[in-house]
């Protein structure tokens, strides 16, 4: 199995920089997950790394070794596309046994591992049909086989499940999971779905206009986000943010006066600077109804999901915040409330979009370690 390593990595097409100088280490069997809004570069960085895009600047290593000008089948990485470009006139073991015929591996050794990829996947029965008679979710899968087969050194996923309905993006997604599981190999699986990169990932890469704004496990990107973007695309619904100023209160206390409402009171020393702008970040979990809270106003919209409600309450006018409350709560449109903020559990930003530390503000949990 491979580690990869990107030093300083970037792409330029004519006079414009896609990808700004990546530095980023995947470590041997680690799922990392490549996630950003469209056309921030992630299609582009791992096809550098397939060595189907040409590298303009940087080092990539495989396993220590420079592959920047190794061609794309000398790399030992198999990638599986959106598109799941399948050859439709040929049956499902041929399409996953063809890399394994052109690399003239003989047919005994080739049926030996599209079997075995088949019974992984599930497709055992399946082998004989043409690609147009399976489901999406069962193409893909054969996209999966054929890059099975050629037991690669690392596995490059590009968006391989955008082209699924819901119900079935989400069972893929657990056969991935499962799969990485069952092989233990390298993966980078690049996305735009958040939820995915959260459920699958060992580490998620947030990539946003070309640069990397934070790598680490799901848990700490959505508890301590190092910066306003990170803050607002990890989480769904997303993290409210509410513009404040600092100021001291009585005994060496920070408070934040929030624009409509507050204040709140920080806890911990946040070294904040009276009359300093800050934006306050509030999950909707950290929002409760509350008899008396810190901040109030009106219910504008209830969203009913079963096993939670949504409230969206106007503070001020154009400042909305969204509430995650019991599903049986007790709250209707054009309602007045009062909400509470679990203000241990915010996350505070300079005017700079930069997370500021708080020492006594909530840690991100510690990974958790398997029993030997
Ligand atoms: P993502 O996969 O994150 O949606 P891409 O990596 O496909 O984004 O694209 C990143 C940026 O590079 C986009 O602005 C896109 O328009 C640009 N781009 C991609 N391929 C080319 C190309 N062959 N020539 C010029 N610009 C390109
Ligand atoms: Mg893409």
């Amino acid at each position: 199995m491979a580690k990869l390593q990107l030093q300083g990595i970037r792409k330029r097409y004519g006079a414009v920089e896609v990808v700004k100088g990546i530095d980023l280490t995947v470590n041997e069997r680690e799922f990392v997950v490549f996630v950003g809004p469209s056309g921030c570069g992630k299609s582009t960085l791992l096809r550098m790394i397939a060595g189907l895009e040409e590298i303009t600047g940087g080092t990539l290593l495989i396993n220590g070794e420079r592959v920047n000008e190794t061609a794309p089948d000398k790399r030992g990485l198999a990638m599986v596309f959106q598109s799941y470009a399948l050859y439709p006139h040929m049956s499902v073991g041929d399409n996953m046994a063809f890399a394994l015929r052109l690399a003239g591996v003989p047919k005994e050794a080739r049926d030996r591992k599209v079997q075995e990829a088949a019974r992984i996947l599930q497709l055992d029965s399946f082998l004989d049909r043409k690609p147009g008679q399976l489901s999406g979710g069962q193409r893909q899968r054969v996209a999966i086989g054929r890059a099975i087969v050629r037991e690669p050194r690392a596995f490059l996923f590009d968006e391989p499940l955008s082209n699924l309905d819901a119900s079935l993006r989400v069972q893929m997604r657990i056969e991935i999971a499962r799969l990485h599981r069952t092989l233990g190999a390298t993966t980078i699986y690049v996305t735009h779905d958040q939820v995915e990169a959260m459920t699958m990932a060992d580490r998620i890469v947030v990539l946003n206009g070309g640069i990397v704004e934070q790598v680490g496990t799901p848990l700490e990107l959505y508890h301590a986000p190092a910066n306003l973007f990170v803050a607002t695309f990890i989480g769904a619904p997303k993290m409210n943010i509410l513009p404040a100023t600092a100021r001291s209160g009585k005994n060496g206390a920070t408070l934040l006066d929030l624009e409509g409402s507050g204040p709140i009171e920080v806890p911990g020393d946040a070294s904040l600077q009276d009359g300093q702008p800050v934006s306050v970040g509030v999950r909707p979990e950290h929002v409760s109804l509350a008899e008396s809270g810190l901040i109030g106003g009106s219910v504008e919209i209830v969203e009913h999901l079963g096993d939670e409600t949504l409230a969206y309450v106007m503070l001020a006018p154009g400042r909305m915040i969204t509430v995650r409350v019991a599903p049986d709560a007790d709250v209707e449109v054009g309602d007045r409330v009062s909400l509470a903020v679990r203000t241990e559990a915010m996350c505070l930003f300079g005017a700079d979009g930069r997370a500021l530390r708080v020492p006594n503000l909530r840690q991100p949990r510690p990974r958790q370690v398997a029993l030997a």
